[in-house]
């Protein structure tokens, strides 16, 4: 039993839904690292959502909703995190949402899309191909939905899929609170920001912001910008800290 006035309450009930999620199979051992690699950035980054990141995530509604056939691609740690945030962006942005898992089992696939359904989300179903050329099963998926996919979401993405949808010419999205990692970038726009706290404001910026065209959107994005504005963030705090 955690005590709600613990200091670290939230971050230590979340570390504890994530167990539990490892424990039903939705979540992978490997991310439950993945996801304290995550925690270290959001520390330096003091755990909230910089103006940078605010800015990125009314780029990324933009952008969903400005694509032909934008999806938005989930993992183990994004469904384990977020399936409801999740169901509510789908929702606001009218993406397909497609399962994607690095440590891929039918059974797990199964598994995280019942566990999204659950939730509210409308989870693409069909026969996956290797239409993303890599030696994992991350490039397993369906001709509807990454597959044909304008604008792809990848929170918590690998860095080599990043790359190859992006030599394939797609727009790629990433919410990665690494500003070093090669995912970051490698992606038309990343988000340093927490998966549970970019979702809701990407979310809520699809209900205000208007559709535009996709190309002319993308053609302002300078995601080098976002990426130095995330790491001065970080090297402030660290200097404010040793004072
Ligand atoms: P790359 O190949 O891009 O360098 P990596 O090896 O760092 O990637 P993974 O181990 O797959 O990639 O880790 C996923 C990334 O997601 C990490 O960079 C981590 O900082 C980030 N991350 C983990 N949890 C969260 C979260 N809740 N919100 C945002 N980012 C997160």
């Amino acid at each position: 039993m955690i005590p709600e006035d613990h200091p670290r309450y939230r971050s230590l009930k979340v570390r504890e839904s994530l167990a539990e999620a490892a424990r039903r199979g939705i979540l992978s051992l490997e991310g439950l690292t993945a996801h304290g690699r995550g925690e270290a950035f959001d520390y330096l980054i003091g755990e909230r959502t910089t103006a940078s990141a605010a800015e990125a995530e009314r780029l990324c509604a933009l952008l969903l909703m400005s694509a032909r056939r934008p999806v938005i691609s989930v993992n183990g740690n994004s469904a384990a995190l977020a399936a409801s945030a999740i169901a509510e962006l789908q929702k606001a942005s009218g993406a397909a949402v497609e399962v994607n898992l690095f440590h891929r089992t039918e059974e797990r696939m199964a598994c995280v899309s019942r566990y999204l359904a659950e939730h509210g989300v409308v989870v693409l179903s069909g026969v996956c191909e290797r239409l993303v050329p890599l030696g994992h099963d991350r490039g397993l998926c369906l001709p509807d939905g990454i597959g044909s996919a304008d604008v792809i979401l990848v929170p918590l993405e690998d860095g080599d899929r990043c790359e190859a949808l992006r030599k394939m010419g797609r727009v790629v999205i990433t919410i990665d609170l690494n500003p070093l990692s090669r995912t970051a970038r490698m992606a038309t726009l990343t988000i340093v920001d927490e998966l549970t706290r970019a979702l809701p404001a990407i979310t809520a910026a699809c209900r205000t912001e208007k559709p535009g065209v996709l190309e002319e959107i993308h053609s302002t994005i300078d995601n080098h910008r976002f990426l130095m504005e995330a790491r001065e963030e970080m090297r402030l705090r660290l200097s404010d800290a040793m004072d």
